[in-house]
């Protein structure tokens, strides 16, 4: 299971609608103490917090256990993440991973975003960081050139920042389509995210992982279902339905 969070901030901090960029993203956001709560809830319940690293190579193993790995993910890196969820996931020994806007880092979009110092702290301390395109369009609608520049080149501007690969990739608001799953692969990256619930990652998700929200309290009969291995199963069809949706985007080279 992949969870799939976007900002980690006190609600107090969130700011007024009036002062949100677009796209900004602030309805998916999780109090601190709740996103603690979550994380420690959910290892209670039987999962087991493992790298991106771990979880890509378990793939395809059909190890009866599985179904019981769990990875924590963020998107388009704010800079709430360094600040409050950071601390939370070294005090716990979670890895994680940040999958990063690379041209919209601090300085560009107004100063909510992490700066390269920043990720650099981040991989430090035993996180990874993914791309996540270079300006956050909508994949599915570019040319193949535009492509390959937002995903080869959201590779290359972080991989200069860290000095390391960067390996996976999040398509910026889950959006793609068979000629972006190609563009990721030409791209040299071993495996990607969507935003699609509800599946049971195998090898033949490996380029639209399935990720899961939950709610605070893990407590909706759809999170009970998500937090069951078995019932995740069972479910797999939901999942399946979306992708046959998602990959009909109509693409405009
Ligand atoms: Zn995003």
């Amino acid at each position: 299971m992949i969870l799939m969070y976007h900002h980690v901030c006190p609600l107090p901090e969130i700011p007024p609608v009036d002062q949100q960029a677009r796209l900004e993203g602030w309805r998916y956001t999780i109090a601190p103490a709740a996103f603690e709560w979550q994380l420690l809830e959910i290892a209670r319940r039987g999962f087991r917090y493992v790298t991106f690293d771990e979880y890509v190579a378990e793939l395809g193993t059909n190890r009866r256990n599985s179904g019981y790995l769990a990875t924590v993910t963020f998107d388009d890196g704010w800079r709430d993440n360094f600040d409050y969820a950071f601390p939370i996931l070294q005090t716990h020994g979670i890895p994680a991973t940040f999958f990063i806007v690379s041209r919209e880092m601090d300085g560009v979009a107004g100063d909510r975003r992490m700066t390269p110092n920043q990720l650099c702290r981040l991989k430090a301390g035993g996180m990874t960081i993914g791309a996540h395109s270079r300006t956050h369009p909508n994949l599915a609608l570019l040319s193949s050139q535009s492509l390959a520049d937002e995903l080869r080149g959201s590779k290359e501007d972080l991989e200069s920042i860290l000095g390391t690969s960067v390996n996976y990739l999040a398509y910026p608001g889950g959006r793609f389509n068979r000629a972006v799953v190609k563009a990721a692969q030409q791209a040299d990256f071993k495996a990607a995210c969507s935003v699609i619930g509800w599946g049971q990652n195998s090898e033949a998700s490996r380029f639209w992982l399935y990720r899961d929200v939950f709610s605070d309290r893990l407590d909706s009969l759809s999170d009970r279902l998500r937090l069951n291995a078995w019932s995740r199963r069972i479910f797999r069809w939901k999942a399946a339905r979306l992708l046959g949706r998602m990959l009909r985007v109509r693409t405009h080279e």
